[in-house]
């Protein structure tokens, strides 16, 4: 029997530049970097996961980063933005963070209750920070101190080509309708973390993916059984669904539902910290099994990447 889902279990973007995207989530926002891999449909792109201390799911922000990409535009039908959740006492804080850093911040502004900080990163990725509370553990060697830290994904927005579609879609993997404010309406799960995705129901230009665009938003599962079961009721449905993939740290399966958003369902299981000690999280290229003979020629392919700058030396 399929079960809702918990929440967002992580969220893709395509950036340009491997190093540039790393310093700024990890050196800027103080997500810990979890795992540096490859596309595994193309050994020759990096895929980078960003999240809390130990890698829990919703709280997983993934990069591919491709050197040559056009710049993207955001529009429909895309996700377009992801939102952190920070602590109601630390907007000052990030503001006065993200400045220095150089980025152009609007607010903070209200929306239903929470505060909201919205800038985006080096690509153009559309990212806010929402105050709210939070569960997740953050970095505790990152670059912000703990009380300030940034608890995980908050929420994703989407613009849809259709809005009661994509709602109904919603409905189906587990989301209720929460609230509305203007054009914008909030959708939850009962899940500790992640809950959250708004739908925009606002008439804008088509979107194009590239650089500083959402490629997907994937949500968890419960247990890889669930996604054959997800996958014939899509099938069913007409809906152009992937097959079940192993990805190593999860297995899941991609859905482009009718209103054009692409959603991933992923397992919790095994995770992006299954294979290594967490104090190692990171540190070096992992490749699954299949590209590991390849590695010295993989890895003479990739741009560089130094992830050694951003930890607190203190
Ligand atoms: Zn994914």
């Amino acid at each position: 029997m399929l079960t809702d889902t918990p929440g967002i279990h992580h969220v893709t973007g395509i950036v340009r530049e491997a190093q540039r995207t790393h310093d700024f989530y990890t050196g800027v926002l103080g997500l810990r970097l979890l795992k540096q891999t490859v596309n595994f449909s193309d050994q020759f792109t990096r895929h980078l996961f960003y999240g809390d201390e130990t890698g829990s799911p919703g709280t997983t922000l993934t990069f591919f980063p491709y050197p040559g990409e056009e710049d993207g535009r955001i529009g429909k039908p895309q996700a377009s933005t992801v939102a952190l959740v920070i602590p109601p006492e630390s907007v000052d804080y990030w503001q006065e963070r993200l400045n220095a850093a150089g980025r152009d911040v609007e607010g903070p502004f209200d929306r239903f209750d929470e505060r909201v900080l919205r800038f985006h990163d080096p690509d153009g990725t559309r990212l806010e920070l929402v105050t709210g509370e939070s569960p997740v553990e953050p970095w505790a060697d990152g670059p912000v101190p703990t009380q300030h830290a940034a608890g995980g994904i908050h929420s994703v927005t989407l613009l849809s080509m259709s809005p009661f579609v994509t709602a109904s879609v919603l409905d189906t993997f587990g989301f209720e309708l929460r609230k509305q404010e203007g054009d914008r309406v909030r959708y939850a799960t009962a899940g500790d973390r992640a809950t959250i995705i708004d739908i925009l129901d606002r008439d804008v230009e088509f979107g194009r993916e590239g650089a500083g665009s959402i490629h997907h938003v994937a949500l968890r599962v419960s247990e890889t059984a669930q996604l054959y079961e997800w996958h014939d009721l899509f099938r069913e449905r007409g809906y152009d669904v992937s097959r079940v993939k192993d990805r190593h740290f999860f297995h899941s399966l991609y859905v482009r539902e009718p209103g054009g958003i692409l959603f991933e369902l992923a397992t919790d299981r095994p995770g992006v910290t299954a294979d290594v000690d967490t104090e190692t999280l990171g540190q070096s290229l992992y490749l699954p099994p299949w590209l590991e003979e390849d590695r010295e020629m993989i890895t003479s392919q990739l741009p560089p990447l130094d992830t050694g700058s951003e930890k607190r030396t203190t």
